[in-house]
C-alpha cells in the first residue's frame, strides 16, 4: 500500500475552517435540556439569557440572537449607517468580501476601503479617508468597521492600541464604530485583554459561536438598547424572527462555558502547523504572522488550488483564498498532533513543487 493510500484511509485533518466543527456531545446534551419559548414574543427564557450574558460579557447594554455572523454584521451596519452613506473598512474584510454586497442590497449602504497587510489601519490615514459630514458632493461616512481577529490576513489580531486610537478618533468626529468580531474570541485568548474592553470601543459588535466556539448555529449583535431595538425590527423584516431559538442559545451558552476557555489549544495548534511547514518551506510562512488560529501559506509558484487538491490527495484539507495564498484554520475537532503532521504534509508537498 502506498503512504498516500494510507493516509487517504483515516479521516482527513479538515483545516479548511474552523466552522466544520460539529457540536459535542455535552452540547448536544444541553440543546436537548433547553427550556424553550416562542422569542418572536421575547418568551424564550434561554436566548433572553444568552443575550443579557453576551451583552454584559463585551460591555454593552443588550444582545440580538442572530442565525449567521453575516447578518449581525449587516444589521449592526444597517442601523449604524443611513442609506447612501458609506462605511469605511479594510479591502479584505468579511463585510466588503464574503456578505455578497447585503449591505448595499438590503440597506443602501455604500463602503469605501483601505487596504494594509493586516487590516489595521494607521488612525492617521483614517483621519485623511472620514469625513462624517461632507456636504452636498462627497458620500459622508457614518461608520467605520474593523474586524478582529482579521480573518483574510491569517488571523491577525488587532493591537490594541491602534483600536484604541481610531475608537478616540471616531468618536471624536462624530463616526460610529462596528467590529465585526467573529473570532473576537480568539483575539481575546490570545492576549488576555478583557472581551469587555474590546466591545466598549464600538459601538456595535457581531460575535460569532459558530466558529472555534463550536456551536452549530449562532451569532449575536450588541450594543446600546436602542440600537438593538431596530437592530430587532430589521432582523424581523429580513425574514430573522426565530422561535424555540433557545435549542441553538442553550449551544452558545454551552460553549462559553466549555469552548471558550480552551481557545488557546488551537492556537497552539495553529503555531505547530506553521512550524512544521516552515521547517522544510520557510518561504511560505510568516512566523510572526501566525498570532491566534489562522496560518496564512504563501505557495508560491504552486497555484493554491493546486495545493489544496494535491492536499487533499494526502488526507488534509485546507482553502484556497486567492491565486497563491491558502489558509489553514485549526480547531476543537483537530489535536495539536494531526495539525503537526497535516502541517509536515503541506511542507512536503510545497518542497516537492520546487524540485
Ligand atoms: C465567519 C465570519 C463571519 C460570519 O460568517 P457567517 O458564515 O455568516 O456566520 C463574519 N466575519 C468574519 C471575519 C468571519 O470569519
Amino acid at each position: 500500500m502506498s503512504r498516500a493510500d494510507a493516509e487517504g484511509s483515516q479521516p482527513p485533518i479538515d483545516l479548511r475552517s474552523d466552522t466544520v466543527t460539529r457540536p459535542s456531545a455535552g452540547m448536544r446534551r444541553a440543546m436537548a435540556d433547553a427550556e424553550v419559548g416562542d422569542d418572536v414574543y421575547a418568551e424564550d427564557p434561554s436566548l433572553n439569557r444568552l443575550e443579557r450574558r453576551v451583552a454584559e460579557l463585551l460591555g454593552h447594554e443588550s444582545g440580538l440572537f442572530c442565525p449567521t455572523g453575516s447578518m449581525s454584521n449587516m444589521l449592526g451596519i444597517g442601523v449604524l449607517v443611513p442609506r447612501g452613506k458609506e462605511v469605511l473598512c479594510d479591502a479584505q474584510a468579511h463585510i466588503a468580501r464574503a456578505e455578497l454586497g447585503g449591505h448595499a442590497a438590503w440597506f443602501g449602504v455604500t463602503m469605501r476601503t483601505w487596504f494594509t497587510p493586516d487590516g489595521v489601519a494607521p488612525v492617521d490615514f483614517l483621519q485623511t479617508l472620514a469625513t462624517a459630514d461632507a456636504g452636498p458632493y462627497l458620500v459622508s461616512t457614518a461608520a467605520i468597521a474593523l474586524e478582529n481577529t482579521h480573518n483574510f490576513s491569517g488571523g491577525r489580531v488587532q493591537p490594541i492600541a491602534a483600536l484604541q486610537a481610531i475608537s478616540e478618533f471616531a468618536r471624536g468626529a462624530g463616526i460610529a464604530m462596528h467590529l465585526d468580531g467573529a473570532r473576537l474570541w480568539n483575539a481575546h485568548a490570545a492576549t488576555g485583554v478583557p472581551l469587555a474592553t474590546y466591545g466598549r470601543l464600538f459601538d456595535t459588535v457581531s460575535v460569532c459561536f459558530s466558529k472555534g466556539l463550536g456551536a452549530p448555529v449562532g451569532s449575536m449583535l450588541v450594543g446600546p438598547a436602542g440600537v438593538i431595538d431596530r437592530a430587532r425590527v430589521l432582523r424581523k423584516r429580513l425574514g430573522g424572527g426565530m422561535r424555540q431559538a433557545g435549542i441553538l442559545a442553550a449551544a452558545c451558552d454551552y460553549a462559553l462555558d466549555h469552548e471558550l476557555p480552551r481557545l488557546a489549544q488551537d492556537h497552539e495548534a495553529a503555531a505547530a502547523f506553521a512550524e512544521a511547514v516552515g521547517t522544510q518551506a520557510p518561504e511560505a510562512i510568516d512566523p510572526a504572522g501566525v498570532q491566534s488560529n489562522i496560518v496564512r501559506l504563501d505557495t508560491g509558484a504552486l497555484p493554491a488550488v493546486e495545493l489544496v487538491e494535491r492536499a487533499r490527495g494526502r488526507g488534509v484539507r485546507i482553502s484556497a483564498m486567492g491565486t497563491a495564498v491558502a489558509r489553514a484554520v485549526t480547531h476543537r475537532d483537530v489535536s495539536t498532533a494531526d495539525a503537526r503532521r497535516a502541517g509536515t504534509i503541506i511542507g512536503e508537498l510545497l518542497v516537492a513543487d520546487r524540485h
